[in-house]
């Protein structure tokens, strides 16, 4: 029998959540943009920009972006690693990654593109200078196996980049979580049409680990000096960590 993990607050079998989570985003990709900007107030931009501008990455680099969705960390990091560099957009989602190779294109940007599970990265050991991922690792039943093969792929001196949402500043906490249970599936209701997509959102969001915990799970998989921004309260976090020289 398979183990059990959560869907949400639901508990399901280990072997399930990867096609719970896929239908959820196949729901909501051709809405996703528009929801984030809704759902955030248009904060999730400056949350990505400040994980690039904390990334050290530079031209030049090669820079792996999983569960890149639609695509925005992948195409701010390949603004920054101009002609010389390389940034691949990868997500398990083939509409997700659709939506972002869509928008990439439209904006001028063309990157290569790899529909893969980040708990089995196509790549060799060693490959990029910077492995990020927003948003996504939430969403993945092996975080741990994720995390591992993050710091695999990565060369030695490489920056891996955790954009998450996390656990909020103690006092804030009520009012976000009545935000987060009554206002989210609202919206995700009337703008994306799916009401229980978004009632995910807020329960993935209660399980995932806190800051310190999710260090702890970094350092784990092989990183050092882990460490993590608060971002709006701790709404979202950036954990940064380097792979060993
Ligand atoms: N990174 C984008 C952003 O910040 O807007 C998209 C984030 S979206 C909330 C989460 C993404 O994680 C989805 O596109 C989903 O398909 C992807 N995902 C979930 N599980 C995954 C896995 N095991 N491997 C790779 N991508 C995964």
């Amino acid at each position: 029998m398979s183990k059990t993990t959560h869907f949400g607050f639901e508990p399901v079998g280990e072997h399930e959540k990867a096609g719970r989570v896929r239908d959820v985003f196949d729901r909501v990709a051709s809405r996703y943009d528009l929801m984030n900007d809704l759902m955030s107030l248009g904060l999730h931009r400056g949350w990505k920009a400040f994980t690039v501008a904390i990334s050290g990455v530079r031209p030049g680099d090669r820079v792996l972006d999983v569960a890149g969705g639609s695509g925005d960390l992948a195409r701010a990091f390949a603004k920054r690693v101009g002609a010389r560099g390389e940034v691949w957009l990868t997500d398990i989602n083939a509409s997700m990654l659709t939506v972002g190779r869509d928008r990439l294109l439209d904006a001028g940007v063309a990157i290569p593109v790899a529909l893969c599970d980040a708990q089995h990265l196509p790549f060799p050991a060693g490959s990029f200078d910077c492995v990020s991922v927003g948003f996504g690792l939430r969403n993945m039943t092996g975080k741990e196996a994720a995390l591992a093969e993050m710091a695999r792929v990565l060369k030695p001196g490489g920056r891996l980049m955790v954009l998450e949402f996390s656990t909020v500043w103690a006092p804030l906490r009520s009012a976000y979580d009545r935000y987060s249970f009554n206002v989210l599936p609202w919206l995700g209701a009337r703008i994306a049409g799916d009401e229980s997509a978004y009632r995910y959102l807020a329960e993935s969001i209660r399980l995932h680990p806190d800051q310190v915990t999710l260090a702890g799970m970094i350092e784990r998989a092989g990183l050092e000096r882990v460490e993590y921004f608060n971002l709006a309260a701790g709404v979202a976090t950036v954990h940064r960590g380097y792979k060993t020289a």
